[in-house]
């Protein structure tokens, strides 16, 4: 269980200020639900959690900056699933979600039965164990999709990032990637970020919701509140 301390994290490209100043404390176990326009800051706030963007201020994971961290730390504690994963087309499903268990070592990997058994879990838990051998490029939008949250799932950080995460799916396999989350959530306390453009779902998924519009909070709180304020 980790808290996510975000302390004036800010980012601009250039001169645009994509994200103003953006403060919040995520409990431990919280589910944090950001809405909001396109062009919001939603993928930026994800992406300066992750420090893939040069971003200002701090973020602190259970009392400790994660620039402290070194970057094979950082993936222990901070699993990420961008809205438009690439993925490497010649590998095969299973070789991919394997990833998440070795990010740092790569294709080459010297993972262990454990880390297999896990990869295997993950891909049964999503439905997807049929495509284990499958060559990523041959799947179709919305099975990438779902393999890209197999993959972060197989990381077993305590925080997760998730932009746009069922963006491709239908809402059959919408609703069996959230619960899955939400059943790690209170199995493992996972602490959630994400994104999301459906309000229903962010509402029926998230504790709380932040709803952003040109890289300001104009609301925050309850999804009643939040929703209703929109
Ligand atoms: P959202 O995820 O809410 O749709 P983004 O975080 O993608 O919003 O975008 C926030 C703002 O930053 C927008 O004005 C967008 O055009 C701009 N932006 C996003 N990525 C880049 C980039 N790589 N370079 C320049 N501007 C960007
Ligand atoms: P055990 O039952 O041996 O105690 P765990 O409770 O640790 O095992 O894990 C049960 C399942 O939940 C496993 O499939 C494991 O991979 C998964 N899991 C545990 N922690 C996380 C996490 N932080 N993120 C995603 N999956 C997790």
């Amino acid at each position: 269980m980790s808290s996510l301390e975000l302390r004036d994290v800010a980012v601009s490209y250039g001169d645009h200020d994509a994200l103003a100043p953006f403060s919040d404390r995520i409990a431990p176990g919280e589910w944090l639900g950001l809405i909001g326009p396109n062009g919001a800051g939603k993928s930026t706030l994800l992406r300066a959690i992750v420090g893939l963007v040069k971003r200002r201020g701090e973020v602190v994971i259970d009392g400790a900056s994660v620039d402290l961290h070194s970057s094979r730390r950082r993936a222990a504690l901070v699993a990420y699933v961008p809205q438009e994963p690439i993925l490497p087309d010649d590998m095969t499903a299973f070789e991919y979600v394997l990833l998440g268990r070795t990010p740092y070592v790569g294709y080459f990997a010297t993972e262990s039965k454990h880390d297999r058994a896990l990869a295997h879990d993950v891909l049964d838990r999503l439905d997807l164990g049929d495509f284990s051998e499958r060559r990523l490029g041959e799947l179709s939008g919305g099975e990438r999709q779902r393999i890209a949250i197999a993959r972060a799932l197989a990381q077993e950080a305590p925080v997760l990032l998730l932009d746009e995460p069922t963006s491709a799916l239908d809402i059959g396999h919408q609703q069996q990637a959230l619960e899955l989350v939400e059943r790690l959530r209170h199995e493992h306390g996972l602490t959630v970020v994400s994104a999301m453009h459906d309000l229903t779902l962010a509402g029926m998924y998230s504790d709380r919701l932040v709803l952003l519009h040109g890289g300001r909070v104009v609301a925050s709180g309850s999804a009643i509140d939040v929703l209703s304020a929109e």
